[in-house]
């Protein structure tokens, strides 16, 4: 489905983009497996990939960084002479009350998100668009949807993914570059791992489908988003929730 494809996936290294990246290297593309500080999980995702005949790296880079997600960039499009997927997926939580929340604490959960997004489409996008063709997929949430209490700076980081996600999409449809998100729901990953028991139940009660997804249920959508059959869906949000966001 995506072979000759070069992919980079950010926040790769375990996780929903983990999965996206074992995915589309299984569907044929080359996958730069991005990561902040887990080297060695990242090393372990691209291992996986190439023990199973695909083809992949990995690229140290905090998103966060302009400067720095532009050298990636700009390395991985001089190595491969192109770069046809980018996966926004890399994200951080730091929830807490809002009358509580701390200064530094919203800033790095806009930073990461938020801009961290804005970098690694800013800086794919001439490429793109001189090779008339690109798939930009981010990774936005049900909160950037519908809010969470505890999660203002998060709710924020996501809703403004979304909007980015309209604006850039009006910005490269007519050379052939779409850019579309996903909303996730509750996805079973280290990051929900952290919630005590009892949020998740009362998560799960929340859930029309009443469970956590898998990081499956969000990479196969990210497949088909990426694919050649997506070619005429953009500026999108759709939700992988279980039926938490109806809108
Ligand atoms: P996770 O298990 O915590 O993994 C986060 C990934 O992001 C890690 O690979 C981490 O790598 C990377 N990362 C963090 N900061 C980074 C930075 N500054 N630069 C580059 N990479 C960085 O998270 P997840 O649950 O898979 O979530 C993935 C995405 O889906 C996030 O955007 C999240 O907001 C979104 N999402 C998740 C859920 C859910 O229920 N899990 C729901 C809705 C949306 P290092 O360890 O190397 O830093």
């Amino acid at each position: 489905m995506l072979k000759g494809k070069v992919a980079l996936v950010t926040g790769a290294s375990r996780g929903i983009g983990r999965q996206i990246a074992l995915t589309f290297g299984m569907a044929g593309a080359k996958v730069i497996v991005n990561y902040n500080g887990s080297e060695a999980a990242a090393q372990a995702v691209a291992d996986e990939i190439i023990s199973k005949g695909g083809s992949a790296e990995i690229y140290q880079c905090n998103v966060a960084d302009f400067a720095a997600s532009k050298t990636m960039i700009d390395t991985i499009i001089k190595e491969n002479g192109h770069l046809d997927i980018l996966v926004n997926n890399a994200g951080i939580t730091k929830d807490g009350l809002m009358m509580r929340m701390s200064e530094a604490d919203f800033d790095a959960v806009i930073n990461i998100n938020l801009k961290g997004t804005f970098n690694c489409i800013r800086h794919v996008s001439r490429q793109m668009l001189k090779q008339r063709g690109g798939r930009i997929i981010n990774m936005a949430s049900v909160v950037g949807r519908s809010g969470n209490a505890g999660q203002m700076n998060y709710a924020a980081s996501k809703a403004g993914v979304i909007g980015m996600t309209m604006s850039a999409a009006k910005e490269l449809a007519s050379r052939g570059v779409t850019v579309n998100a996903i909303a996730p729901g509750f996805i079973q990953t280290e990051m929900t791992d952290a919630l005590s028991d009892d949020v998740k139940k009362s998560i799960a009660a929340a859930i029309p489908m009443g469970t956590l997804g898998t990081t499956e249920d969000v990479a196969r959508l990210a497949l088909f988003l990426a694919s050649d059959d997506a070619k005429y869906i953009t500026g999108q949000t759709i939700s992988v929730d279980g039926g938490m966001y109806m809108g």
